[in-house]
Parts: C-alpha cells; structure tokens; sequence
C-alpha cells in the first residue's frame, strides 16, 4: 500500500515547531510495510491544503494529515477534506456527548467554539481520541482514502498506533511484507575510509540496502530489509548487522542508538576500574557524557576542569617547565594531567583534553582544531594528538567522542 503525509501548521514552515510528526510516522508506517511516497507540509490555509491533499489523493489514493483540527478558526483541516470528497461537514450528537464527557470529567466547561470539534466530514468514521479533544478522522469515497490526525504529537502518536495503523495493517496484510532496519554504530574513522575498509560490502548484503550515515562523531550504518515477510526480514537483518560489524572491526562501538559513553561505562564496571577526567578545551563535556548515563556513579569518580595553565599546574601538578617548554596544548602537558588527575580523583583510568578549539588561537605550528589527549590506565601513560574539523562546537564535540573512545579502545585490550 502507498500513502502520502501532509502535514499541516503554518509553524512548521516558519521553522518554530519540527516537523516530528512526520519524522514518526515515516518510521511507524516503514515497520508495518507501508510505502510513504511523499511528505509535504502546508500552512494552515484551505487553499494550500486542498492542493496538496487533492494532489496526493490523485497520485496514490490515500493520505494522512496531522494538524489543524483544533476549534480554533484557524483549523480547517476537516472542512477542506470534506470539499474535496464533495461531503458537507455535520454535527455529530453522539460525539458531542463523548466530548461533554470529558469536559466533565476534567471539571471543565466547554467553550462555544468547543462544538465545532463534534463537526466531521458526513460518512467519516471517528478515531476516538482518549488523550485529547480533538478525535482523529477517517474518510473513505470516491476521492480515495483520506486520514485526519491532530498535530499535537502525543495525540498523534496514540491515534496512530491504536487506531490507524490496526485498520491499515487489516488492507495490507499478507501483501507485501514489512520494512525493517538495524544501525551499527562506528567512530574514529572517516565515512570515505570506512566504506574503503568495507569493500563490496553491499553486494553480499543485497537484496538489503546499505546507507552510510554520517553525524558530528559517528558514522552509522544502516541497512534495511524491504518489503519481506517480518521473520525474515529480521533474520535477514540481524544477519547482516553481524558483517557491518565484523567489516568495521574496532570501529564499531555498538547497535541502534546506543551512547558510546554507556558502551565505556559498561566496560570499566566489567573491569572494576575508576574513571576520572581532566579537561582544557572540552571544559567538562567528556564528564558529562559519561555523567548523563545513569548509574554511572558506580565507575566514575569525577573531573577537573583546569581551563588556566595555574590550574593545570596548582590542581593537576603539571610542570611549569612542561608548559614553558612545550606550551599548554602538548602531549606532554596532557600526560601530565591525566597523571595528575588519578592522584588527585584516586581514578586508575583518566584521560586529559587539552586543544585549540579556536575560533582564535592557532598558529601555523598550532593550527585550530589541535587537541592533544594524555592517558593514564592502571600505571601506563600514553598520549596522542589530532587535527579535529569544524567549528568550535565541533571540535569539542569530535575531542569529547576521541577521548571517549580511546579510553575505550585502552580498557578492551587491558589483559583480563
Ligand atoms: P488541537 O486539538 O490541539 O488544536 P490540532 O490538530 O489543531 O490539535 P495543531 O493546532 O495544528 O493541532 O497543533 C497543535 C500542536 O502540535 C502545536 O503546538 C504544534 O506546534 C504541534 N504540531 C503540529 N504539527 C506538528 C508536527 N507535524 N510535528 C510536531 N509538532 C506538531
Ligand atoms: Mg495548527
């Protein structure tokens, strides 16, 4: 079965409100095998709204809106729906009763305008709506198949999984099979060098399509099985999932959205070690990644963010003649940081960011987006040194990643 999605609020073409709807719905209809051909959202005006519902309905026969059913004047989603399917909108008592129900129930009066909300196209059926006042409606006729969601998006989401997707799944059942997709998740390695590192990777893969997915510090993979019945094409999946992960080897840190801050923790808890931070340019957001993982108080004793050089030298004990001879963004500093931050955390695993995150700063031997990392495991140090992309934010937000995961990549190959 094909569908299009419109969906509808003048905020989400003015960019104060994102389109999470549609993001949603695309996902929810992929898992129960429905093709969304087209998403196209419109302002809350009749004229835009006719043409792009009437559009769909021509090219595929049925489609679903979100948003504009409210009582306000400007929610004419269902008077303009009801135009195209040539059906005059009408007072529906038995809703009006529902919807005095629950006004009472919450010890509310209904407002005048509260009635239009018990107006629906003539014929339609009503998607009763239990977590809000404005029902979801489901019109079938000579134009096609239209179906009305509200756009506040818990709304949406209880109607859609309790009300449309069953009455979609009864017309496609057995037809044409499910969509499903699995991530695995890579980092420290660009997407160019990782789709080299995988090879003819996609023809083993096929009939199941791979996409290279890359963020700020992570690179997904993600491969989707089509159209396939659901065991299969989750064996199918799984299966596939188990070659991305063996192609990208030491890259790979984990499946579907999985924080590689969360993947550390559980490797330090496994190995019973104490993990502290000493940050400069990242100032404290490799402490907060690990910090915003719950339970991580268990592993993570605590961090210094030593920003001054008198900090790295009062707090951390860092050499003043390490600094004067190597400056304040050196992998001899960071090594000193990170020793420092164990005595004084009482960690046995630390890692030091020390960087230029610019925009200003660099020089020609210290360019913007220098960071260096100093690591302490259990008695062994070590220190490595980048030239990071991006903007400011980036740069700390590539440091935080690096430093994470080579704190990780240390505590895999610790001896067991
Ligand atoms: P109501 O009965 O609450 O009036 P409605 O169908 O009229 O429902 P709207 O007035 O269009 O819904 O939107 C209600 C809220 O939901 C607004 O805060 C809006 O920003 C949000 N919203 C609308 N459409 C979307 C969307 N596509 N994605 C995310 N949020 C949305
Ligand atoms: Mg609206």
């Amino acid at each position: 079965m094909e569908l299009e999605l419109v969906t509808i609020g003048t905020e989400l073409l003015l960019g104060f409100t994102l389109d999470t709807n549609g993001a949603e719905i695309g996902r929810a209809l992929a898992a129960q095998g429905i093709r969304l051909t087209r998403r196209t959202s419109v302002p809350d005006r009749a004229d835009d709204i006719r043409e792009a519902v009437g559009a769909a309905l021509r090219r595929t026969g049925a489609v679903l809106t979100t948003g504009g059913l409210g009582p306000t004047h400007d929610d004419v989603t269902k008077q303009t729906v009801a135009g195209l399917f040539g059906t005059p909108v009408v007072f529906d008592e038995a809703l009006w009763q529902a919807l005095l129900e629950r006004y009472a129930r919450y010890r509310r009066t209904p407002t005048a305008n509260n009635r239009s909300q018990a107006e629906i196209p003539q014929g339609a059926v009503v998607l009763p709506n239990r977590w809000g006042s404005a029902p979801g409606l489901w019109l079938e006729g000579a134009a096609g198949l239209a179906i009305m969601l509200p756009g506040v998006p818990g709304e949406m989401r209880n109607l859609l999984h309790h009300e449309v997707l069953p009455r979609l799944s009864e017309r496609t059942r057995a037809a044409v099979g499910v969509i499903r997709s699995g991530t695995i998740r890579t980092t420290g390695i660009a997407e160019s060098a990782l789709a080299e590192r995988l090879g003819d990777i996609e023809a083993r893969l096929a009939p199941l399509t791979l996409a290279y997915l890359p963020g700020v510090t992570s690179v997904d993979l993600r491969v989707t099985a089509w159209h396939l019945p659901a065991a299969e094409a989750e064996a199918r999946v799984s299966e596939a999932l188990g070659l991305l992960e063996a192609g990208a080897g030491e890259f790979a840190y984990g499946r579907g959205d999985t924080d590689l801050a969360a993947v550390l923790l559980a490797e330090a808890r496994r190995r019973g070690c104490r993990i502290g931070v000493a940050e400069s340019c990242t100032g404290g957001l490799v402490g907060g990644r690990i910090t915003a993982v719950p339970g991580s108080s268990d592993v993570f004793v605590g961090g210094i963010i030593a920003y001054a050089d008198e900090i790295k030298r009062e707090v951390l004990g860092v050499g003043a003649a390490t600094i004067g001879a190597h400056g304040a963004v050196s992998e001899p500093v960071a090594v000193e940081m990170a020793h420092g931050a164990a005595a004084r955390l009482g960690a046995d695993v630390t890692v030091a960011v020390t960087g230029i995150a610019g925009p200003d700063g660099g020089t020609a031997e210290k360019p913007v987006g220098l960071v260096c990392f100093g690591f302490h495991v259990r008695g062994h140090q070590d220190s490595m040194q980048r030239v990071l992309f991006g903007d400011r934010e980036e740069i700390r937000a590539r440091a935080s990643q690096f430093a994470l995961f080579e704190v990780y990549r240390r505590l895999r190959s610790l001896p067991d």
